[in-house]
This record gives C-alpha cells, structure tokens and sequence, in this order.
C-alpha cells in the first residue's frame, strides 16, 4: 500500500498519523484515494472517495451536515475579500449557473459557514506551536467604523472599535487583531498577553509608534522586552511592517469603509482575515511558504475545506 498524502507537498510533516485526516477504504483500509465526485442530500451532502488500489468507491464520512466543498470555499474566499453576506448569497447561485451545479443558499447558510468555520479556526490556532522564534515584534493600533444606532448609552456610543495588530516580523506571523470598543490600558494589556500566550515567547524588541497607552502597555506586561519607540520622522529608513500589514487587511474584510455591528462580527472577521493570512496565504519574501510554516508549525491544509475535514478528523466539534 502506498500512502501518498492528498495534499501533495513536501514541506508537510504531519504530526498525527494520516487516519486522523482521511477515511480509509473499507476494502484494503488504504487512504491512498482520489476524489470521486459528491453525494448531495437533504442537510448537506458526502464527498465520494475512489480507492487508487482496488478501486473500491466509498463515502467520506467527514463532515456530516456540511454544505459542498465548493460552495464552502467559495463563501469564504469571498467573504475574506469583501465580507458581506448578500453578494455572497447571489455569488454563489450565479456560480452554480455558469458551472451547471446546482446551489442556492440563503443569507443565514452564507452566515453558519462563517461562523462554523470560525469556531473551527479558534480551536486549531491554539493546537500548533511556534517553533521558530522572532525577535522583533510590531504592535500598531487601527479603527474600524462601527454602525451607530439610534437612542444608545450615551457611554456605548464611539464611532469607532480599536482593533490593536501585533505581527511577528521575521515570519510575518500575524499574531494579534484584537478588537476592544476603544483605547485603554487594560485593553493593550490583554492584546499583547494574548500575543504572547499565542507565540509562546516574548520578543527582544518591540517596535510601537502607536498611541502612550499602547507604549505603556508594552512595557508593563513586556518586562524583559526593549521598546523601541522611534517614530518615522527620526529614523526614515525602518520598514514598518505594520503598515504593510495594515494596507493588506485594509484590502481584505476589514475595508476603511466597512462598518461593523458589534465586536463579535468584527472580532470574527478579523480573526478569519488573520488565519487566512497566516495559514493559507502563501508569502512572496517567505519564498511561498505561509507565515505559519516559517515560524515552523506543520499542517496538512491548505485551503478553508481542507482546514474544516482537518478539524472534524482531530476531533474539535
Ligand atoms: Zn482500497
């Protein structure tokens, strides 16, 4: 029996065996398969699987109740892109006329594949460790417009939430989009812990040009890491990668436009445009590795279905 890894690369070394991610033939109990078209039924459908040696066609049992991979990935590519839930809706029905594939969902299925694959990326971020240290880190801060409702708490009532972004530079690891109602310390504090817990290690530096509150922050939760604070005005020809960062997300679902209802759904959409980024975004100055391969963690998905039959197969739903 040969094992070959459907995902075809090198680069992954996987760290559980492959049962865990593949169904295996009821013939020869082989994962050596191909894909084999797709079953559709009442809640959703079963990817067919044909086994490369004895040819046995069989269901892959994955993901009970999960709308097809196509309709899936689509959903979320766009969503990353753009975010809103009605042109995704009308997206997916003219794609299915141009492809002859029958599917037609509604807004709300458009917002339970979301937010099913979120619950997913939550669990698998915190499963992986970063093998590879980066010595500096960045952290800036960003706004994002918020609907305003009528007759609020006048206390409830900003224009704005704060997201605060902290990246890993040398793998480009996007470690943070913290999403708080405004500025304030303790808000800071709690992004930058979670940078840390993340990671799993303090930097040497950290580079901030950002708001005092943001520089205190750093240096309170950061005792051993030195701050570097010089803004762009005294040292010209630093690269702040931050600003890269943040013209990338701005082009992603967190457009300057974009208006928000609540943290939750921009919190959901921060940290979906921060996976994508991290695990599924090949990177030109990282040789077309993902940030997530560079700082040396090793997973076997590369696109938002992959992830999702990852996720069922090591057990987090
Ligand atoms: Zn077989």
């Amino acid at each position: 029996m040969t094992t070959k890894n459907p995902f075809d690369n090198n680069i992954v070394d996987l760290t559980f065996p492959l049962e865990f991610y593949f169904q295996p033939c009821p013939t020869c109990n082989g994962i050596d398969f191909t894909k084999s078209g797709w079953a559709p039924s009442k809640t959703g459908g079963t990817q067919r699987l044909k086994c490369n040696v004895d040819g046995t066609r069989y269901d892959d049992n994955a993901i009970p109740g999960m709308n097809k991979p196509w309709v899936v990935e689509y959903v979320m590519n766009q969503y990353i892109n753009s975010g809103h839930y009605a042109p995704i809706a009308r997206g997916v029905r003219s794609q299915s006329i141009v492809d002859k594939r029958a599917a037609y969902i509604s807004k709300s299925t458009v917002h339970n594949i979301i937010s099913n694959t979120y619950e997913q990326v939550k669990f698998i971020e915190r499963k992986f460790f970063h093998a590879m240290y980066s010595s500096d880190w960045e952290v800036d801060d960003m706004f994002q417009r918020r609907v305003r409702f009528e007759n609020q708490d006048e206390k409830l009532n900003y224009r704005h939430f704060k997201v605060t972004n902290i990246i890993a530079v040398k793998p480009r690891y996007w470690l943070v989009a913290h999403v708080t109602p405004r500025i304030g310390l303790k808000y800071a504090k709690t992004a930058i812990v979670e940078a840390v817990l993340r990671a799993g290690y303090s930097p040497l530096v950290i580079r901030c040009d950002g708001s005092r509150t943001l520089r205190n922050a750093c240096t309170i939760t950061l005792v051993d890491t030195k701050l570097d604070t010089k803004t762009k005005d005294e040292e010209f020809n630093i690269v702040n990668y931050d600003e890269i960062l943040h013209r990338i997300v701005r082009s992603m679902n967190l457009g300057k436009t974009r208006r928000f209802f609540s943290i939750e759904s921009l919190q959901r959409a921060a940290d979906l445009c921060r996976f994508h980024y991290n695990f599924l975004r090949p990177h030109q100055t990282l040789h077309n590795l993902t940030p997530a391969m560079a700082v040396g963690i090793k997973y076997p998905f590369r696109t938002w279905i992959d992830l999702l039959t990852y996720a069922h197969r090591v057990g987090f739903d």
